[in-house]
């Protein structure tokens, strides 16, 4: 089973989580058009309120940890179109 998944926040990783738990032989891949993967919104407050002493923090997840479950994520690929007939 090849999924491909559009977006690198809360719900990308949720469901790249879960695709994994359940099918760990899935062919999964994450598309994220910014360079920063999986920015959590709901940390800016954090961040700005010094809370979170780092940005690079203000996330749900790295690449690395998707990876090392035996997924893949590709950070500044912005999908244009997909053709979900053809797969
Ligand atoms: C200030 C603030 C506080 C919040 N506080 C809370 C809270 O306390 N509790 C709570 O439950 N929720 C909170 N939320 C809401 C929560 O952050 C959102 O529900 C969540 O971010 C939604 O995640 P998402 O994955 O659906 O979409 P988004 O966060 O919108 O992410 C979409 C991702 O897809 C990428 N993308 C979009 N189009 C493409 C494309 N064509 N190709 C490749 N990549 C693409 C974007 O770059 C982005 O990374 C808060 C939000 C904000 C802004």
């Amino acid at each position: 089973m090849k999924v491909i998944i559009i977006g690198a926040s809360h719900c990308g990783h949720q469901s790249a989580l879960e695709l994994l738990d359940k099918h760990p032989d899935a062919d999964v891949t994450i598309y994220e058009k910014g360079d920063f993967v999986s920015f959590l919104s709901c940390g800016m407050q954090l961040f700005l309120e010094d809370k979170v002493s780092g940005v690079d923090d203000v996330r749900n997840f790295k690449p690395e940890d998707i990876e090392k479950r035996g997924g893949k994520v590709k950070s500044q690929h912005e999908v244009l179109s997909f053709d979900a007939d053809k797969k």
